[in-house]
Parts: C-alpha cells; structure tokens; sequence
C-alpha cells in the first residue's frame, strides 16, 4: 500500500484512485519565458518518480504537464497572480521577437532538459494559447454560476461565492483579512478576488476575442480547463512546486469545484524548493544554474537526478558542488558494481537483495522515502561489494534484478562517454605496453592520458578509461 502526504488533509494518507488500476496526473509545467532551472527540474524529476513509483506499482498513469505560454505575470508572488505585465509579452519585447517564437525557443529547451535528465515525456503537454476556448467557455459558465463577474472588459473570479477558498493553503478570507497587504485591481470587488480574463492594453500582442474584451486569459483558469478538459472532473493527483500552493493551485480548485460541483482533486502533493546559498532559485531573481552549468562542471544530468533523490521532496535542499560531488560518487559505485555483477562468472547463492529490497519498497511507498531507499540501495552495493571482494557466494541473478528495478525508479541511466579516437589508441597502446611488462612505457602513456583528461585504472578485468 501506498501512502502520500496529501497537503489538502494536512497529513500522509492511504492512496487510492478514482477508478481502481488508473491514475490521472496534472503537473504544473514551465512558463516558457526563460531556461529552466534545475530548481524547476527537481519538481519535475519529483513528479517523474511518482509517476514511476506508481507504474511500479502496476497503476496505468495518464500525466499532464502543461506549458504556460500565456498569464503568467510578472508580480505574481505579491499578489493573485494578475499584478504587474505577462512574463512572455516582457521578454518577448526585451528581445524582439514575437512571444510564440519565445515559448517555442524556451519549450524546445524544457523538452531537451526533461531527455537529459531522463523524465518519462507526459502523455501529452497542452499549452495555454491552444486552448482560448476551453478556458473562455470555462469563464462564461463561472459567471452564468455566480461565481465571476465583469467589469471594464475584466472577467475577475468572486472568491466569496466559494465558501471553502482557503482550504489548501489556510489563507482564507478570515486569515488574509488580518494578513498580507495587498496590491489591489482597481475593478475588483474584492482584493482576494482573482482575474479570469485580463482586458488587454492597446501594445499587448498576444490577444483574443472573447465575449468581454479582446485580451488574455488569467494564468489560474489555464490549469482548471486543461486538467477538465484531459483528465475529467476529478483528478487523482496535481503536483507543483511549494510556491504553487497559493494562489495557483487555491484559485484552481475555486474554479474548477465551482464548474463541476465535484472535488477538483483527489490529493495535493508540493516538492519544496531549491534553495542556492539560503535563497529560493528563480528565474525572476537570475539565481539559477542550468543543466549546461551541471556539465560544464564535469557532472552528469544523471549525478543531479540522485543529488534530488538524496532528500525527501518535502524537505528544502540547498545545492552545493560538494553536494553533487558526492551524488556523483554515490552513481558510479552503482553503476561499477552493476558492470562487476554482469561481467561476474555465473553464480548462486544466499539471496542478499530481497531482505534490503523490502525496506526500501516500503521507504518509496512512504510518502516518496528516496533518502532512505537510496540508503537501502547503498548497503546492498557495500554488501555485494564486500561479498565480491571475499569471493563468497551469493544469488547474482537476484542482485542484478534488484539493482537494475531500483536503478529504473530511480530513473538512473547508463552515462554514455564517448571516447576522443586519440584517447582510445593511446589507451589500447599503454593496455599493449602493459602486457609486455613494458612498464616504463605504461607509465609514460598513462602520464600523457592523465594529461589531456582522462585517467586509466587497471582491474583484473582491463585497464579501464575514466574522465578526470
Ligand atoms: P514556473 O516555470 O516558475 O511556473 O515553475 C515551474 C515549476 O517549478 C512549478 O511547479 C514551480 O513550483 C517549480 N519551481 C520553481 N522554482 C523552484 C525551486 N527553486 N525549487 C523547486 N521547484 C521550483
Ligand atoms: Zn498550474
């Protein structure tokens, strides 16, 4: 059985889908206005291993991961997400080019990160601007209810016609009375109250027609039509990042329960953030490193995917290098000891895997445990290690399947280096030198390989060639 903490009961709970063997899955995706960073990606890689864990677990998933590519605006965090100028309009005015070619440029390079750091695609990713017409039939049937209203061509959502508004994030009415400061609308009745659809200024390219203004959809509404519109009216899981939790994810239950009548979401989960040196990395603060920056040190997109894995998703992690570093470390010795077990002769034995397999089955199916499963993991490799080292017996079939099932959840892939031609005849030189016992001559081309980066280790199976 699996349980998960559910942030709308406020506590771990048993999980259960709608209709038994199905899961239906949103993903709060990227506002394509920037690159992603890896703080985006840990949310990403997040809602990759629950999805995995789930098909794990013999569920039939169906993900949605939405791209913004419109309302997204630029002072959502002081207020309800329609304060201040739409993220894509900005840079698409900053560089010139029309917002379609930004989201494109900044969707192209989300899909690539997603390759590299190995996430399952979603089954599918609708964006924003294909689906004007879902979210303004949406918008129209929230004012025939009551639950919206117009003024000046603005459509604003009415959040006390939704009596429970505040249930996820306890900010209701009662508590942001006495909270916060607000940057009120001009045309809001309320100042909680939150944008639908945005009459758009006159030097505003992305626009549309609609029955109140010709302008642009508010970013909330975009997830409430989309999830309808490919998941139904209740969905088992919505994941997002912490920040997500208010407004975002508060204004999309309002206006989808107030749409259908039916509970928007079976249950809530929220990664917390990325910090870098104590602060939350963002794109509006140009505090972040990119997968490239990972690269360009020497790691692997794959050493970033265990770094996340080595912390619960609801707990804050700050990046370091001396971090990744050990990360690093940590996927090598996984990966050496799947090649020692593969090039292994055949044997059998004691089975070492099933007892630590157990526990760290039971630490994923807790709420997404990957700091202890991988703690699980990394006893199994001392063991086999120390029981290879001791030439004992045991069951290699069992440890193979072990390591190759959690190395899958953990979405954790073979890194392929490829070798300059100029590494390899030289290494297959010193290898020749080395069989001669032409020791000199093994150690000079072993000099002059580490010199150009590459360090050779010899094992009773070869020399081997590894990057410096
Ligand atoms: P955005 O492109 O800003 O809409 O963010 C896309 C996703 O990444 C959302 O689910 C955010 O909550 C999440 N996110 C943004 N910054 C971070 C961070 N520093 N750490 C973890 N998740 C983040
Ligand atoms: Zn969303």
């Amino acid at each position: 059985m699996l349980t998960i903490y559910n942030t709308l009961a406020k506590r771990k709970e048993a999980f259960e889908p709608l209709h038994p063997g199905k899961v239906g899955m949103y993903a709060c995706g990227p506002t394509v206005y920037d690159y992603i960073h890896i703080g985006n990606l840990r949310a990403y890689v997040f809602s990759d291993t629950l999805r995995r864990l789930l098909e794990h677990e013999g569920y039939e998933v169906r993900l949605i991961r939405n791209i913004t590519d419109v309302g997204h605006m630029t002072d959502d965090a002081i207020a309800q997400g329609d304060s201040g100028e739409d993220k894509l309009e900005k840079k698409a005015r900053a560089e010139q080019k029309s917002p379609a070619e930004i989201a494109a440029f900044y969707e192209d390079y989300f899909h690539r990160a997603e390759e590299a750091i190995n996430i399952i695609p979603a089954h599918f990713y609708p964006a924003a601007t294909a689906h004007i017409p879902h979210m303004i039939r949406m918008i129209e049937d929230l004012i025939r209810k009551g639950c919206a209203y117009t003024v000046n061509g603005n459509v604003f959502f009415d959040v006390t016609s939704f009596p429970s508004y505040g249930k996820l994030s306890g900010n209701t009415l009662e508590n942001l009375k006495v909270g916060a400061r607000l940057e009120a609308h001009p045309d809001k009745k309320n100042p909680w109250d939150f944008a639908l659809w945005l009459k758009a200024p006159a030097e505003h390219t992305m626009r549309w027609p609609s029955p109140w203004s010709e302008g642009y959809p508010g970013w909330h509404i975009e997830c409430s039509a989309m999830s309808l519109e490919y998941l139904g009216d209740t969905l088992d899981i919505h994941t997002g990042g912490e920040d997500n939790i208010f407004p975002h994810h508060e204004a999309e239950i309002a206006q989808s329960e107030c749409t259908t009548g039916k509970p928007f979401v079976r249950y809530w989960l929220h990664n917390r953030h990325l910090k870098i040196d104590g602060e939350k990395m963002s794109k509006s603060q140009g505090n972040f490193y990119t997968i490239e920056d990972i690269v360009e040190k020497g790691y692997s997109p794959m050493d970033l995917r265990l770094l996340f894995l080595s912390a619960h998703y609801r707990s804050q992690m700050n990046f370091t290098w001396d971090a990744i570093a050990q990360a690093k470390k940590n996927r090598e010795t996984l990966f050496a000891l799947v090649h020692r077990l593969e090039s292994a002769p055949p044997m059998t034995g004691p089975d070492l895997a099933s007892p630590i397999r157990e526990t760290w089955l039971a630490a994923l199916r807790d709420d997404l445990n990957t700091p202890l499963a991988l703690a699980a993991l990394l006893e199994f490799v001392r063991l086999t290690n120390g029981s290879l080292d001791r030439k004992e017996l045991f069951d290699a079939r069992q440890a193979i399947a072990f390591l190759k099932e959690a190395l899958l959840l953990f979405g954790l892939k073979t890194v392929k280096v490829s070798i300059p031609k100029e590494v390899q005849v030289l290494a297959a030189a010193r290898e020749a030198a080395r069989q001669e016992k032409n020791f000199a001559r093994s150690d000079e081309l072993r000099d002059k390989l580490l010199s150009i980066g590459w360090v050779t280790e010899d094992t009773p199976e070869g020399s081997k060639l590894k990057k410096k």
